[in-house]
């Protein structure tokens, strides 16, 4: 059957007795160039295996296992599981595992996977797309690629530059991690149903040696989350409130020790300046 006809698609999901769920994020894909194209891109050829996050009603997935060895997809829908084995049939190498991304054991998941490399390819449900990035990202786990395809928005904040309207927390602690880039843009009527935005797909290229190393990653990521969650504020300020067990006198001192006036603010700093702060903090709070 054609997993790209949304007549199809609908019929399928008839003779299931189920319709879309909007707070599970399902907008199906229905451009099988956009499918083939994401499922051709998503890791340059380097991995073996692919994770697939949300397979739907597997249009994608039926894509992978022609150019990859194993395919491994979590649903978290179990009104979806019966429909994906309709639809993919009893393949060996492809595995469907039930589950929520954010809460199974993604290490324990992956690790079969992980010889001859591992990427992720997904169309991601757009109500958890910076937890799960956030998820794939810190999980250690040695990942080639992780392609995404997110709201056209969060593309350009994945992608965006320091001093910019659209980087953000996520941009920079992406930067740490890898390196993101816009592949293409897919218009909302390639799904079904079609959302109100555009999407785009981005790949991100994992860094095998980091070129920067933080004393301590959560330090980090505590500096990242409070210099944006406070975007109004100036960095120290900002800082201080991240870091209540901290004198802001200490603050700016760091501030400064980097190079920076007291006046400056979180979202004009790249990722090495955020290394630098969270290790002189580390610094700071050693007994
Ligand atoms: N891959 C399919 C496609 O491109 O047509 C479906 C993509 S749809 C945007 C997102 C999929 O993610 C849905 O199948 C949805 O049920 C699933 N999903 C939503 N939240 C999830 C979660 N926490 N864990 C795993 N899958 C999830």
């Amino acid at each position: 059957m054609n997993l790209c006809s949304p007549k199809e698609i609908k019929e399928l999901m008839q003779a299931f007795g189920i319709r879309p769920s909007r707070a599970l994020g399902q907008n199906f894909l229905i451009d099988s160039r956009v499918v083939v194209r994401t499922a051709e891109l998503c890791c340059e050829g380097r991995s073996e295996s692919i994770l697939e996050i949300g397979p739907g009603v597997g249009c994608l997935t039926e894509r992978l296992p022609g150019r990859y060895k194993n395919v491994v997809a979590i649903e978290i829908d179990s009104r979806l599981i019966p429909v994906l084995r309709f639809t993919l049939g009893n393949r060996s190498n492809i595995k469907i595992i039930n589950a929520d991304v954010l809460k199974c054991n993604l290490r324990e998941i992956t690790a079969p996977y992980l010889d001859g490399g591992l990427s992720v390819c997904a169309n991601l449900p757009y109500y958890i797309t910076t937890p799960i990035l956030m998820l794939l990202l810190e999980s250690g786990i040695p990942f080639d690629y992780i392609t995404v395809m997110v709201q056209a928005e969060v593309a350009a904040r994945l992608c965006a530059s320091p001093g910019s309207q659209e980087y953000g927390a996520i941009t920079a602690s992406l930067a740490y991690f890898g390196h993101a880039e816009r592949l293409f843009s897919v218009p909302a009527h390639a799904f079904w149903p079609a959302p109100k935005v555009d999407s785009a797909v981005v790949r991100i290229r994992l860094y095998k040696d980091k070129p920067l190393l933080a004393l301590d990653e959560k330090i980090l990521s505590r500096v990242i989350k409070s210099a944006f969650g406070q975007r109004r504020k100036t960095l120290v300020n900002a800082l201080s409130a991240g870091f209540p067990e901290l004198p802001k006198a200490a603050l700016a001192e760091i501030v400064g020790k980097i190079g920076h006036t007291a006046d400056i603010r979180g979202e004009r700093l790249g990722i090495a300046e955020f290394v630098a702060i969270a290790d002189e903090i580390s610094r700071a709070a050693r007994p």
